[in-house]
């Protein structure tokens, strides 16, 4: 059986009046936004405490990953790691903060996906001092972009001299 490492049994915890018990998720995911996306290596960690509350399963702890952002200023790839706390309630008849229990079983993924988009930055910056792609000429320190700085040093500037002016 190819299970999904995300689903969890929670017959023992249902409508029971017991502790939370530890669960510790592992998993390879393709989960990303348009610059950003959780790198499959290392896989990603969610350690998590799963119990009972009136209804439903409460489900808490941090998740940890790697993610690979394109900055953008500069448009360079870069890593970042780190763990995010999450929290997410999972109801027989789920209201619309919830995510369902099918049975007796509650699938994390959805959550944790959820939960580690959330946590991305909507534009990331491989660094604060990123110069980016500079626009203007005094700042022009590493842009490949054609601005008028350029062109002195390009090629396309002996042309320009050949030609004959205002044509
Ligand atoms: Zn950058």
């Amino acid at each position: 059986m190819n299970r999904s490492p995300f689903l969890v049994e929670a017959s023992d915890l249902l409508g029971r009046d017991v502790p939370p018990r530890p669960v510790i998720v592992e998993a390879i995911v393709d989960w990303g936004l348009e610059m950003s996306r959780v790198l499959a290596e290392p896989p990603l960690v969610a350690e998590l405490s799963v119990g009972p509350v009136p209804g439903g399963i409460l489900v808490r702890g941090d998740v940890c990953y790697t993610v690979e952002h394109v900055c953008r200023r500069c448009l360079k790839t870069f890593t970042d790691d780190g763990c995010d706390p999450v929290a997410g309630l999972f109801e027989t008849n789920p209201g619309e903060d919830a995510y369902p229990i099918d049975g007796t079983v509650i699938d994390l993924e959805p959550f944790l996906r959820d939960e580690t988009l959330l946590g991305f930055v909507i534009q990331p910056v491989c660094e604060e001092s990123c110069e980016g792609l500079v626009t203007t000429p005094e700042m022009d320190l590493n842009t490949d972009s054609p601005d008028e700085s350029d062109v002195a040093g390009s090629p396309f500037a002996v042309l320009r001299d050949l030609l004959p002016p205002g044509d």
